[in-house]
C-alpha cells in the first residue's frame, strides 16, 4: 500500500500535494511534511540485508519497491568513532559525496525521480550542492546549483564533475538564496532545497536511528549539533519525537548546538529569549559550511533546541582551526566547518564540566579534503 504524503504548511495548516512543485504555501508559511510512519523494530533489522539508511524505509516516506533503489549509493551506518572519554565522533564524511548532506539528499532527490521532476534549482554553500548534484546525476535530473562565488573550488569542482550546471553568486549566502528562488519563481522547476523542503530531514533524521541501533537501543545523553540552516538539528527533533510516540525513549536527548562566532544569530535569539531569529551580520568565519546568516527556519530551531532542554553558543575562529588540527592529530581528517563541532564540545565542557561524564555524540560532517 502507498503511503499518503503531504507537505503541510507550518502557519495555517493547508496541506498542499507533493505534485505541486510548491516550496512555500500560499500564505507564505514554510511546509512540513505529513504521512503515517510505521514505528521501526529496531530488533528485527538485523535480518535485513540492507546496510544503508534504507533498512529504516519503514518510518521513511518511500515504500520497498520505490525508485530509491536505482538512486542510492548505500549512503548511511556510518562508524560512531571513540576519541575522548564517554565522546563518539559519528563519521558521516564516510558518505559517497564526503558530508552528511547525502543523507537528505538521496530522500529528496529519489522523490523529485518519483514526481517525475525532470530539472531541479538548488542553493548551498557547498556540501548541499554537491549531494544534490551527484544523486541527480544518478537519477538522470538536471541541476542547477547556485552558490557563493567564494565557495571553496574543491566544492564546485565536485558539483561540476557530476555535470550539474553550476552559478556562481556574487556576495552573500542570502544573494545566493535569492538568486535560485528567483530561478524558481520564473521557471516553477522543483526546488531542491535542503532548507525548504521538510524531505530532506526525513534522510538526516537516519543519524539518530543509527545512533540509538549503535548503542542497542539506548540514547546517548547529548547530540552535539552544529548549525547553519538546521538540517542535521531538524532531523534530530524529528527522530526524537518519533523515537517518544513509539514508546522507544522516555526523553528527548539534549541538543548542545553550536554555531560560528562570527555568524550567530540563533545564539543572539536564544539568550534573548526570543522566538524569532532576526538576520546577523556575518563578519565573516572559517566554518563557510555553517555561515548563515539569516536562517528560514529559525523559529523552528529554537524551539527544537528549547524542547530538548539544550543550548546553543557560539565558538571562535581560533577555536575552529585548533580543533581541526586536534582532530587531524588523532587520525580524523575533518573540512574547516566540523572544526567547529569538536571546538564546541570542548566549550560546552568548561560551561558544563559534568559533560565529562555524560555520554555525547559529536558528528564529524564533512571531509578534510573539501577544504583549502
Ligand atoms: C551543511 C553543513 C553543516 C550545517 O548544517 P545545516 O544543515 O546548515 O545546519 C555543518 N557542517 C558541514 C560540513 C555541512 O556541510
Ligand atoms: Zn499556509
Amino acid at each position: 500500500m502507498e503511503k499518503n504524503i503531504s507537505y503541510i504548511c507550518v502557519e495555517c495548516g493547508k496541506k498542499i500535494s507533493l505534485k505541486s512543485n510548491k516550496w512555500k504555501c500560499d500564505c507564505g508559511g514554510l511546509l512540513n511534511l505529513e504521512y503515517e510512519k510505521i514505528a521501526i523494530d529496531f530488533n528485527s533489522l538485523t535480518l535485513l540485508n540492507n546496510n544503508s539508511l534504507w533498512k529504516y524505509i519503514d518510518s521513511m516516506p518511500f515504500d520497498k519497491n520505490d525508485c530509491w533503489n536505482e538512486i542510492t549509493m548505500g549512503e548511511g551506518n556510518t562508524p560512531l568513532i571513540s576519541i575522548d572519554k564517554n565522546l563518539y565522533a559519528k563519521s558521516d564524511y564516510y558518505m559517497p559525496t564526503l558530508s552528511f548532506k547525502d543523507r537528505g539528499a538521496v530522500v529528496l532527490v529519489s522523490m523529485a525521480k518519483k514526481l517525475g521532476v525532470r530539472s531541479v534549482v538548488a542553493d548551498s554553500s557547498g556540501n548541499a550542492g554537491t549531494a544534490i548534484a551527484a544523486y541527480g546525476a544518478r537519477a538522470g535530473i538536471d541541476c542547477n546549483i547556485f552558490v557563493p562565488a567564494s565557495t571553496s573550488n574543491k566544492k564546485i569542482k565536485q558539483i561540476e564533475a557530476h555535470g550539474a550546471t553550476i552559478h556562481k553568486v556574487p556576495g552573500t549566502r542570502e544573494d545566493t538564496a535569492k538568486a535560485a528562488i528567483n530561478m524558481v519563481e520564473n521557471s516553477n522547476l522543483f526546488y531542491a532545497s535542503h532548507i525548504y523542503n521538510p524531505l530532506f530531514w526525513e534522510g538526516t533524521k537516519t543519524y539518530f536511528y543509527e545512533v540509538f541501533e549503535h548503542f542497542k537501543g539506548v540514547m546517548p545523553d547529548v547530540f552535539i549539533i552544529p548549525v547553519g540552516n538546521g538540517t542535521l538539528l531538524m532531523g534530530a527533533y524529528i527522530a526524537f519525537k518519533e523515537m517518544l510516540s513509539w514508546g522507544l525513549i522516555h526523553k528527548m536527548p539534549k541538543i548542545l548546538a553550536v554555531q560560528a562566532e562570527n555568524c550567530s544569530p540563533i545564539v543572539k535569539a536564544f539568550n534573548k529569549g526570543s522566538y524569532i531569529v532576526e538576520q546577523c551580520e556575518n563578519i565573516g568565519t572559517l566554518a563557510e559550511g555553517i555561515a548563515i546568516a539569516a536562517p528560514a527556519r529559525g523559529s523552528e530551531i529554537l524551539k527544537a533546541i528549547r524542547e530538548t532542554n539544550g543550548d546553543i553558543i557560539g565558538v571562535s575562529e581560533e577555536n575552529i582551526a585548533t580543533a581541526r588540527s586536534t582532530l587531524a592529530s588523532k587520525g580524523l581528517y575533518v573540512e574547516i566547518t566540523t572544526g567547529a563541532n569538536y571546538a564546541g564540545y570542548l566549550t560546552y565542557l568548561q560551561k558544563y564540566p559534568d559533560l565529562k561524564e555524560k555520554t555525547v555524540v559529536l558528528p564529524l560532517c564533512g571531509a578534510g579534503i573539501k577544504s583549502s
